[in-house]
């Protein structure tokens, strides 16, 4: 904390991206007034993106929720904290009662803290009996989750932050570094500017590909095939670190076996990438000690991402690029705290740590400390909750911090779903798509208005720090949670958010040093961290994967659910943009981000265009097998021919009526990345005189 003239300025941790950067909340007669970026925090060291340094605008806006609601014959009546908690508890009671715990669906929040995320939890589990719970890391990670944890026995970046800077080579595949996580972005130019080689594998040319040494324009949905081609050429060019995969892997042969499938002249037609580059970036990643390897949802969101993300880890096994500082395999997470809210367990099939619900001991040791027997089997998916209450077998939903009415695909479907259900209850700081569908609404407090902890996508526990008293009759969503957990009979009682961490502490080994006290001098500290004595963990698997041995998961090739045909002629890919945020129910109530981008677009190619007669900003239609949105054209190169982009912010145009809900078999995580779609403009086609753009991949000096 320091002060400047009368204002206080209290450091807490950026509540948009996964980076976590560290900022000072500027507060000023117990409003705040501003943020400025902390100059010795680890990530962001002195700088922050457009979205941190306007993280302050939105707490105060007027539409913030600030007492509780009950709807009545079909509106919201603001009502008692006392009334509403009676109504959610006795309403969750007779559901309960009448349909079993398995009736009730529960989503938490990436959004929220790890304090809150645990409690969550623990109300699913130990009050409503039932493992029905999930967040979005459903829709952005649970592939990245299932997947390491598989191969190396963790699912988490592997290295720090600033360590990147330092690395040889960057091989990014799939992420939108600069606009997604800029702070990440930063230290790889940094990075770059110190000689590094930058690869880039992304259909789109997104700002990161135009840093890129190399850009490969995979097809959208054949990662697998390149990262396989990748490897075929390591094998076959005596690449490999043979000393890493005896000592540190088995099942080496069965994946070699798979992997002479894939020759890069096979791997070109699959993917479109010239076998010339699939040689030449597997050398350059395989020769270099210092090379990291990044993702994103570009690797995920598709129904082989658990594929995708085994195909990364075998390849930084095959090469011994990991268990080493600036050598590793590093997904980035999307949400402030969307790693805290998996590390908590906010997830059907595992208590905080990843510990299982289906191991006999670890239940046993649960159901000691919380004092109630726990159900045994692995609950719901976001998506299967979804499915459940549009067939009428889910009866209720509590969703905290969420807007699926935005998040989820095939909005349409969704809606239905949500309408279908006796009691929906929605916990957020505004009225979201949502909340217009609830039955009670409980006002939650921003982060400027608790403590707690983040952890950002290196695993870094930090402190955020409560800055001003809550606005309106809103609560700390912690606090909220123990009250409805008391009115359901179950006791919940703590003293602040540090005794909740002492709780997770104590039933959560990775978490086992990290308490409120020992993170308020410096940065926080990076889990694993087993006792009170540990300092933390740079970068995870030094001597050995957290499984012991890693494995070499095959995997094969698998063509995307849904690939453009001759009624659905484009292939649909959606993302985020450097102005928005998720469902953007934050980023539009901010002046700044909302002058920058205030409306949706769809990116497509000038080739494309032309042949449809679609000028630059044009209205076109866009339809899917599921419904069909209007949106402004954005005739750009960054797209391919045949491929259009969307981003998902936006509740006008919302890209996720169209997008395709078929999901990866084990993380059931949805393709967002890919689906068929029909453009057509809105108004007459226009002959379009075309002025001979230049080819700037032809000019780039490599
Ligand atoms: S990079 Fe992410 S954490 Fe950092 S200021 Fe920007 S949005 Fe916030």
């Amino acid at each position: 904390m320091g002060n400047n003239e009368g204002i206080r300025k209290i450091l807490t941790v950026c509540p948009y991206c996964g980076c976590g950067c560290g900022l000072y909340l500027h507060v000023e007669n117990g409003k705040i007034t501003g943020v400025s970026p902390s100059r010795s925090h680890p990530v962001n060291k002195g700088s922050l993106c457009v979205k941190g340094w306007n993280a302050y605008e939105f707490i105060a806006h007027p539409d913030r929720l600030k007492y509780p609601m009950i709807k009545q014959n079909g509106a919201f009546k603001r009502a008692s904290w006392d009334d509403t908690l009676n109504f959610v508890a006795t309403r969750l009671d007779e559901i309960k009662k009448k349909y079993g715990p398995d009736s009730i669906g529960i989503l938490s929040s990436a959004k929220c803290t790890n304090e809150e995320n645990y409690l969550m939890m623990k109300f699913a589990r130990a009050v409503i009996g039932t493992n029905n719970i999930d967040h979005c890391a459903r829709l952005c990670h649970s592939s990245t989750v299932g997947g390491l944890a598989a191969a190396f026995g963790s699912g988490a970046m592997t290295n720090s932050i600033d360590e990147i800077s330092h690395a040889k080579v960057l091989f990014v595949i799939g992420s939108n570094t600069t606009e997604q996580h800029p702070m990440i972005a930063m230290h790889m130019l940094e990075a770059v500017d110190r000689g590094a080689t930058l690869i880039v594998a992304d259909p789109r040319r997104t700002k990161i590909a135009e840093f890129a040494h190399i850009h490969l324009r995979q097809k959208s949905g054949t990662d697998v095939a390149l990262l396989m081609g990748i490897m075929n050429v390591i094998v076959n060019e005596g690449l490999v670190d043979i000393d890493f995969v005896r000592r540190r892997t088995e099942n080496f042969d069965a994946f070699e076996n798979v992997l002479r499938r894939y020759p890069p002249s096979v791997v070109e037609g699959i993917t479109g990438v010239r076998e010339y580059d699939i040689r030449r970036v597997a050398r350059i990643y395989a020769m270099e000690k210092r090379s990291m390897l990044f993702y994103a949802m570009g690797i995920t969101q598709h129904i082989t991402g658990t594929d995708n993300v085994r195909a990364c880890a075998n390849l930084v096994m095959l090469t011994g690029h990991i268990g080493l500082p600036m050598s590793g395999l590093n997904p980035l997470r999307g949400q402030n705290n969307v790693q805290g809210a998996c590390d908590m367990g906010a997830l059907p099939n595992v208590y905080s740590g990843y510990q299982t619900v289906t191991d006999p001991r670890v239940r046993k040791k649960f159901q000691m400390a919380w004092k109630r027997k726990l159900p045994q089997n692995p609950g719901l998916t976001l998506m299967e909750m979804m499915e459940k209450a549009y067939v009428g077998s889910l009866k209720a939903m509590y969703i905290m911090g969420e807007n699926p009415l935005i998040s989820d695909p095939d909005l349409n479907l969704l809606r239905k779903a949500l309408e279908r259900l006796d009691f929906l209850v929605v916990q957020d700081i505004f009225p979201n798509e949502t909340s217009e569908h609830a039955d009670a609404i409980l006002p939650a407090s921003s982060y400027a208005e608790k403590d707690g902890t983040f952890t950002n996508t290196e695993r870094r526990v930090q402190l955020i720090r409560k800055a001003i008293e809550p606005i309106g009759e809103s609560k700390p969503d912690w606090e909220i949670i123990c009250e409805l957990s008391n009115k359901m009979g179950y006791k919940m009682n703590y003293r602040g958010t540090y005794e909740i961490m002492e709780e997770i502490a104590l039933l959560t080994p990775s978490y086992g040093g990290i308490l409120h006290h020992r993170l308020s001098d410096g940065f926080g500290l990076q889990w694993p961290c087993n006792d009170i004595k540990h300092t933390g963990t740079q970068y995870l698997h030094r001597k050995k994967f957290a499984r012991g041995l890693g494995t070499f998961i095959t995997v094969d090739f698998m063509p995307p659910d849904e690939p453009p045909d001759s009624e659905y002629p484009f292939l649909l890919t959606t993302g985020r943009i450097y102005f928005r945020y998720h469902t953007a129910t934050m980023c539009k109530r901010t002046a700044v981000l909302e002058r920058e981008e205030p409306e949706s677009f769809i990116e497509i190619n000038p080739d494309d265009a032309e042949r449809l007669g679609i000028r630059n900003r044009s209205m076109v239609k866009v339809s899917s097998r599921r419904g069909e949105i209007e949106i402004k054209a954005c005739v750009t190169n960054k797209t391919p021919e045949g491929i259009v982009f969307i981003p998902f912010h936006f509740r006008e145009s919302a890209a996720n009526i169209l997008t395709n809900p078929a999901t990866d078999p084990s993380a059931k995580i949805p393709e967002y990345k890919v689906c068929a779609v029909k453009v057509e403009p809105l108004h007459r086609p226009q002959k379009i005189r075309r002025i001979p753009s230049v080819d700037l991949e032809a000019l780039r000096i490599t």
